[in-house]
């Protein structure tokens, strides 16, 4: 059993690392592309048995403590111990008057790799604003391919727009009913539809109705 779980782990890290050297690369959203210093890629344990997919990276999502306590009550409520989180779009739109003043199209980040700003030579002020839904279509292919890596018992939908286009990838067209329990393949994904009032106890409530669906 533990080799089993050596030899898995190995596989999905080589799986991992593959998958992330091409999503460095991508070059599909160009108007993403300017101000990302570089795309987020997934975190946690590498044989997982939940994933959480955020929308993208965003002010939460970069508090460290925040995403601890995301991963607490989901390993409390739903009874798992290896936790992973990724994003379904991973570069990141932002508004920013200096950036929109260039006149010509800029191919590069205007970023380096510490966020500091070519134009400004200061750190990053832009902010960060959703992707476009062709954004999000060009990215989803790279986040269906993580979950085929990892196929999880769970995979928790971060908000609205998170569920709607992941369980449409997955063919459950159903959404609009607000179902928040899904079965596809051996994964159960659960779906956290207001993610701005997100309490961890959530959590408590779609174990109860795992439970009640199973
Ligand atoms: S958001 Fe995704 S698809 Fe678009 S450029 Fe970044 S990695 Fe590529």
């Amino acid at each position: 059993m533990i080799e089993l779980d050596v030899n898995q782990r190995e596989q999905n890290i080589k799986a991992i690392i593959k998958l992330e050297t091409r999503i460095s690369k991508c070059t599909r959203c160009p108007a993403l592309l300017r101000c990302t210093s570089k795309p987020a890629t997934g975190k946690g344990d590498l044989v997982p048995e939940a994933v959480i997919v955020f929308e993208c990276e965003g002010k939460r999502t970069n508090d460290i403590d925040w995403i601890v306590d995301v991963r607490n009550a989901i390993q409390k409520y739903l009874q798992v111990d290896a936790v992973y989180h990724t994003f379904m779009v991973r570069c990141q739109l932002k508004a920013c008057p200096l950036a929109d003043a260039i006149p010509c199209q800029v191919h590069n980040s205007l970023l380096d790799v510490h966020n500091i700003c070519r134009v400004s030579n200061k750190s990053c002020t832009g902010i960060p604003i959703r992707p476009a839904d062709d954004e999000v279509l060009n990215c989803l292919t790279y986040l269906i391919e993580e979950l085929m890596i990892f196929k999880p018992e769970y995979v928790i939908l971060f908000g609205r727009r998170v569920s709607d286009f992941v369980l449409k990838a997955y063919g459950m067209l159903d959404t609009i009913q607000d179902r928040l329990v899904y079965h596809h393949e051996g994964t159960t994904f659960l779906s956290v539809l207001d993610e701005q009032s997100y309490r961890p106890e959530i959590f408590a409530a779609l174990a109860a109705l795992v439970d009640t669906d199973s």
